[in-house]
């Protein structure tokens, strides 16, 4: 039942969405949860204190811009001193700045790839000597299945999560030796507040592509990501798995 007691885990963008529903999922399966936000401590202390009422884990939140890598080595550093260990890194912050290529700017071209490319290559570069270390890391990257099929008005942020793929299957090969496990999901629509945006219209078109004819919840993902942390994929390294009702088949 607890497939992850006593390990500890870091989820960025923690404080709400798919990467909450990570972090209940790890720790309603044993885990320690170390919770990175960027700016909402209310939404992020709700999260730890849901988590230690109805769990008996460690959850800590922590506010830090993952794109900063001054700020994520300081990070990783204070949770290693008050968690004593990490053991998974789960790269879930993420942002969206849609346009067209003809009215995109060149700042939201560089958010993105700032955040979602720069922030998971800063985290991992924080937490790879230790796991080489320690022989043992368990790194799982939360792509997009956009990053699979291309978007229309999303060029930005299809770019930088094509780029975590390419990261994520790099890093496996490059750590694969020392027990370092590197892989990716690429969720297709999931019913989050970066989904709620959209228009109705917009949704059923959605819908009507997906062969499981639904959308997919926040559980969805945290499902994967648990079966990726946990020691039944001890053998799986480089691999992106699509969570998606079939979206990008
Ligand atoms: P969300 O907007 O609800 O949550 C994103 C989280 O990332 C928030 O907690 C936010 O505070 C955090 N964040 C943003 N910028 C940050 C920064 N600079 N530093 C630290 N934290 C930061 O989005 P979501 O729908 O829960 O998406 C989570 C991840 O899943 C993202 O990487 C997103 O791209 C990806 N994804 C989502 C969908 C979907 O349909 N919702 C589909 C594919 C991929």
């Amino acid at each position: 039942m607890f497939m992850l007691k006593g390990k500890v885990a870091i989820v960025t963008g923690a404080s709400r969405g798919i990467g909450k529903a990570i972090a209940i999922k790890l720790a309603q399966n044993g885990a320690n949860v170390a919770i990175i936000y960027s700016s909402n401590s209310e939404a992020a202390k709700e999260v730890v204190d849901f988590i230690q009422e109805k769990m008996n884990v460690k959850a800590v939140a922590y506010q830090c811009d993952v794109s900063d890598f001054k700020q994520t080595k300081e990070v990783f550093e204070t949770i290693i001193k008050e968690f004593g260990q990490v053991d998974i890194l789960v790269n879930n912050a993420g942002i969206t700045k849609d346009k067209l290529i003809l009215t995109m700017k060149e700042e939201d071209f560089d958010k993105c790839v700032e955040v979602n490319l720069k922030g998971v290559f800063n985290m991992i570069k924080h937490s790879s000597n230790y796991f080489v270390k320690r022989k043992e890391g368990r790194i799982i990257n939360i792509s997009s299945v956009s990053a699979l099929m291309g978007t229309a008005g999303q060029s930005n942020y299809v770019s930088s999560k094509a780029g975590v793929i390419g990261l994520t299957k790099s890093i496996a090969r490059e750590l694969g030796s020392r027990n370092i496990t590197c892989n990716a999901i690429a969720p297709g629509f999931i019913e989050t507040d970066m989904t709620s945006v959209l228009s109705e219209s917009k949704k059923e078109e959605y819908l009507n592509s997906i062969p499981l004819k639904r959308l997919g919840a926040p559980e969805d993902v945290a499902n994967a990501v648990l079966f990726l942390a946990s020691d039944m994929a001890s053998y799986i390294t480089g691999e992106i798995i699509r969570v998606d009702g079939g979206i990008a088949i």
